[in-house]
């Protein structure tokens, strides 16, 4: 049975982050990463759009894993905030986590990112804008890396470490054992065939290893909590709409409540000039977007999701299988991703391929033209149309009868499991981090976990 001082599980930017943070520290420990996706240059999502329009559900989706994990094709906007990307501050504190999240900044400079810019809200004229208009302008600082210098950073990353971390792609985590030892636990962990053994394990395996992460929680008896899924529609306008606070901002997370409900309705992962992608989650076809920080690849249009907070409270505990119910609908009826033009939706039709096409907004992404009022619930529906009247105060043009929306987007919250300070569970040696753990959902977030780990990791060998 191989041994290992640490062994990771999952490449995302948790695990990337840690590997890198624990033989900085530490050049002599032995460390092996474990990814059921494919390394970067292997990873291709098969959708062009033309041979391939809808998800095939491939073994492994390429966008959500691999080497860089479910961030790889993203935007890279690293957002360095506390107030949203995760409650990681709720465990270390607001100083350490937003000093943890600077540092990373730093390592994408160093490992390529040089030369992006940082947007922050400090000053903003938009703050005043919004609250006169009932919307709130949350506090950030954004770094844009765009998908092509993200995809340069992972790169210069896998080089860097690949000398220094045994990788193991393709190689599926079946099981984490705990062998309870006198002075510390091992853990063996289980891959195909394969068992390998160490006294610190890294559980780090992102959205996509939720359910994966669920069951091992329960195998292995640590506590977990979930009450919480947002619902939404990716939108998708001319990118002259948002410009005066895209160019200013970049990204804004704007939060409206609603008049009807109460109800707490965000933008989120906004693309200027970018492109609506569709993303698999364990067999569900949902909505997302991405932009490139190279002209040449930019589209004429932005994009961004508007979502709606649903909380649970007891006896329901199966948050994301609600999520998960409202996105197979739009599957079942359009085969994947549904589109609607505002004007149909407010105008109670459905879109139709011909309207689409007389439309002066063109869309980046070959979804199904179709009807989201049969997909989304009514309070949902609601809440994002309030929204999108609500934003048409600051950005005129958002409520324009050619506003393409796509459904469904949903935004999946993993279980929360249960750690320390030290983001370590009841097991000492078993750490959990990023998306995996409910506590981050962010790639900045993610990042910062895994350094938190590693450092206290080092400091447990010493
Ligand atoms: C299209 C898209 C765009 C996004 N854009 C942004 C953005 O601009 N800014 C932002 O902050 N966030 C963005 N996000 C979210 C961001 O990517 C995640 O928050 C971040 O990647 C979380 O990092 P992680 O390491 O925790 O998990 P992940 O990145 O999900 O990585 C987990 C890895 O673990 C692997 N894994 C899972 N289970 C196992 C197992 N049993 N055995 C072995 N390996 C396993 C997976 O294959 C995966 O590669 C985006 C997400 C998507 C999908």
């Amino acid at each position: 049975m191989t041994e290992y001082d640490v062994i990771i599980v999952g490449a995302g930017p948790g695990g990337i982050f840690s590997a890198y943070e624990l033989t900085n520290l530490d050049p002599k420990l032995k460390v092996a990463v474990f990814e059921a996706g494919h390394p970067l240059e292997k990873r291709h999502c098969p959708i062009d759009g033309v041979k391939i329009k809808n998800c095939i559900h491939c073994k492994t989706c390429s966008i959500m894993s691999g080497f860089g994990g479910a961030g790889a094709f993203s935007d890279g906007k690293y957002n360095i905030t506390n107030d949203f990307g995760g409650t990681l501050y709720e465990y270390i504190g607001k100083r350490t986590a937003l000093e943890l999240m600077n540092y990373v900044d730093s390592l994408n400079l160093r490992f390529g990112g040089e030369g992006t810019k940082l947007y922050t809200t400090t000053g903003s004229r938009f703050k005043k804008l919004c609250m006169e208009n009932d919307l709130h302008l949350l506090d950030a600082s954004v770094r844009h890396l765009g998908t092509d210098i993200n995809y340069v950073v992972l790169e210069n990353l896998y080089n860097y470490l690949k000398s220094r971390v045994d990788f193991f792609f393709d190689t599926h985590v079946t099981g984490v054992k705990v062998i309870p030892g006198d002075q510390e636990n091992q853990f063996e962990i289980t891959a195909g065939e394969e068992t390998y053994r160490t006294g610190r394990c890294i559980m780090s395996v992102g959205r996509s290893g939720s359910k994966w992460m669920e069951q091992a929680c329960r195998e292995i008896g640590i506590e977990t909590k979930s009450n919480r899924v947002d619902i939404g529609v990716r939108v998708e306008l001319p990118a002259e709409v948002f410009s005066h606070l895209t160019d200013e901002l970049y990204e804004s997370k704007i939060v409206y409540r609603t008049k009807k409900y109460g109800d707490l309705v965000r933008t989120f992962c906004m693309n200027p000039k970018g492109a609506v992608v569709a993303e698999n989650t364990n067999g569900i076809v949902t909505v997302n977007g991405h932009s490139y920080e190279d002209p040449a690849k930019q589209t004429g249009n932005t994009n961004f999701a508007l979502l709606v907070a649903k909380h649970f409270s007891e006896p329901f505990k199966d948050s994301n299988g609600y999520g998960e119910s409202i996105a197979r609908l739009s599957n079942m009826l359009g085969g994947g991703v549904i589109v609607q033009r505002f004007g149909d939706l407010i105008g109670g039709r459905r879109s139709t391929q011909k309207r689409l096409e007389e439309s002066f907004t063109v869309p980046t992404l070959g979804a199904t033209p179709g009807d989201l009022s049969l997909v989304l619930p009514k309070r949902i529906l609601d809440g994002i149309i309030e929204m999108i009247y609500a934003l048409d105060k600051i950005a005129p043009g958002t409520a324009n009868e050619d506003t393409l929306l796509y459904g469904v987007e949903v935004k999946f919250y993993n279980m929360e499991v249960q750690v320390d300070e030290h983001l370590e569970t009841s097991f000492p040696g078993l750490y959990v981090i990023g998306d995996g753990s409910g506590i981050t959902h962010s790639l900045s977030h993610a990042s910062a976990s895994g350094v938190h780990v590693a450092r206290r990791i080092v400091d447990t060998f010493s």
